[in-house]
């Protein structure tokens, strides 16, 4: 094993002694902890706070005393711990001492010369505990990591791990073969990490007993996870969860690659992508790959990029599974419209100039338009997002004018939205088709059409990069007036 800086180690403390001794805020604190912990907390100290007082009369779990008095010598006796939170360096020293000649550990805060132990920062799941230690180098280093894995790791983690210690002595009596009892709780914690929100039952026990006395007849599960449009960042809290938990991912092309960083390493991980120069796959041959290896009691994770639920033929997949009998669960993603309206500081509705917001493909049969109502888009106060619109651009922009849509209304197409490429072109539905000849767009492309984008287009320069406008250009987009959408709404 490496040198370890510290021994973590988990102090059992419920109905013993704690003492701590000091003044100000840090005094309450670690009473607080302590008590949480179990401790019978004996504060001394000589001008209690009003924080300390509250505290004393509801403490969260073990009592808190306020002796308004000097500690002794002969009050260490008995204690399993003894805080100080005490600024003058002498009387630290004595108290530190003091509880040393009574072999009790001892910690003063913000003195780790003078520490036995230390406080680590918690995440809290109780009875599942998580302490984090830098050996004292960088408490905010320490606290940062524990909001990192305050965010990794779910709430309901508590619920799963108290039922683990209701059900042990149950599975315990059972007196299974190693191999079964080992089987069990693999398959719990399997579950648990699969099912973080859902509340352990009975039902779960009895089903999870059954499998591990089963072998490896168990069932998997699809879960279908918007990847977001390509930026890490925006992927959610429930995604990440999902990718860790994965046996087996399943890949869309439009897939930003570094998403996959945050894939369990073991997870087996296989492109599926329906387009580009690789020989595609096929959707039915996506559909049967996906529920064979659910069959097979893996955890398949289908990622696709932005959201499972636009232009992604996450309708089909969920049919296909529950055709198969295979629990299926669908996690969000940021639609590629949502993130392209962020990069440009648009609202893709407006009380006033945008009370309908539709997204259309841009992709019919054959790389023909597709069959949609066209008087749709002439709406003045809509805001459309075309997804997939590359190949048949001008012929959308054609249509949509032939059927009233004002040629002047505001068209950005926004390639490779959130990714290191991105590129914006800005134009009107009349000129945008001839202003993206000039780029060439290797990524992702969508259009967005509709006045809101007039806040940004009047004042952003043509073709600039979103991640270079200002917050002047923003502000003063913001006040420009909208002289058509302001009046067509109104007469509407
Ligand atoms: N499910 C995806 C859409 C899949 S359809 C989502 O919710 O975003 C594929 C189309 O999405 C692309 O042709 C493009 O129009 C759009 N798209 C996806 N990611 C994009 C990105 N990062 N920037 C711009 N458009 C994107």
């Amino acid at each position: 094993m490496e040198p370890l800086a510290r021994l973590p180690v988990f102090l059992a403390l419920e109905g013993k002694r704690a003492i701590v001794v000091g003044a100000g805020a840090a005094t309450a604190w670690k009473a607080e902890l302590l008590s949480a912990a179990g401790a019978r907390v004996d504060v001394y100290t000589l001008e209690p706070s009003d924080e300390l007082l509250g505290l004393a009369a509801s403490a969260p779990r073990g009592p808190v005393s306020i002796l308004a008095r000097a500690y002794a010598a002969s009050d260490f006796d008995g204690a399993a711990v003894a805080v100080g939170a005490i600024e003058d360096s002498a009387e630290a020293l004595r108290f530190a001492a003091a509880a040393r000649a009574a072999k009790i550990p001892v910690n003063v805060v913000d003195r780790p010369e003078l520490c036995d132990f230390t406080f680590g920062a918690i995440v809290n799941r109780s009875p599942l505990v998580v302490g984090i230690s830098t050996d004292g180098a960088s408490p905010v280093f320490g606290q940062a990591i524990r909001a990192k894995l305050e965010a990794l790791i779910p709430r309901g983690f508590s619920r799963w791990a108290q039922a683990a210690d209701a059900w042990r002595p149950k599975v315990r009596a059972l007196a299974l073969p190693f191999r079964a009892r080992r089987r069990f709780w693999e398959l719990f914690a399997a579950r648990a990490i699969a099912r973080p929100d859902a509340t352990p039952t009975l039902p779960d026990l009895d089903a999870l007993l059954a499998h591990a006395h089963g072998g490896d007849q168990t069932t998997g599960s699809v879960i279908l996870v918007g990847a977001g449009p390509g930026d890490p960042e925006l992927l959610t809290l429930r995604a990440v969860r999902a990718l860790q938990s994965a046996d087996v991912i399943l890949i869309d092309d439009l897939v930003a690659p570094e998403l996959l960083d945050f894939a369990r390493r073991e997870a087996k991980k296989l492109m599926v992508g329906k387009t580009g120069h690789q020989p595609s796959c096929r959707q039915e041959e996506i559909n049967a790959l996906m529920i064979s290896l659910a069959k097979a009691g893996r955890q398949v994770v289908r990622l696709k990029g932005g959201d499972p639920g636009v232009f992604a033929r996450a309708g089909e997949e969920i049919a296909a599974c529950r055709a198969a009998g295979i629990a299926v669960e669908v996690i969000p993603g940021v639609t590629a419209a949502q993130a392209a309206a962020s990069r440009l500081g648009v609202s893709l509705t407006h009380r006033h100039h945008a009370r309908r917001l539709q997204y259309i493909t841009g992709h019919g049969v054959a790389g023909h338009l597709p069959d949609i109502d066209w008087n749709s888009l002439a709406d003045p106060s809509a805001t459309t997002v075309v997804y997939m619109p590359k190949r048949t651009l001008g012929d959308i922009a054609a249509a949509a004018i032939a059927h009233g849509l004002d040629p002047a209304t505001p068209a950005v197409v926004v390639a490779d939205a959130t990714r290191a490429a991105e590129t914006v072109v800005r134009g009107t539905i009349g000129d945008i088709a001839s202003r993206v000849e000039a780029h060439t767009l290797a990524g992702p492309a969508l259009m967005m059409i509709g006045w809101v984008l007039a806040l940004q287009a009047a004042v952003a320069s043509e073709d600039g990069r979103a991640d270079t406008m200002s917050s002047r250009d923003r502000v003063v987009g913001g006040a420009i007036k909208l002289r058509r959408g302001t009046s067509n709404a109104q007469s509407r």
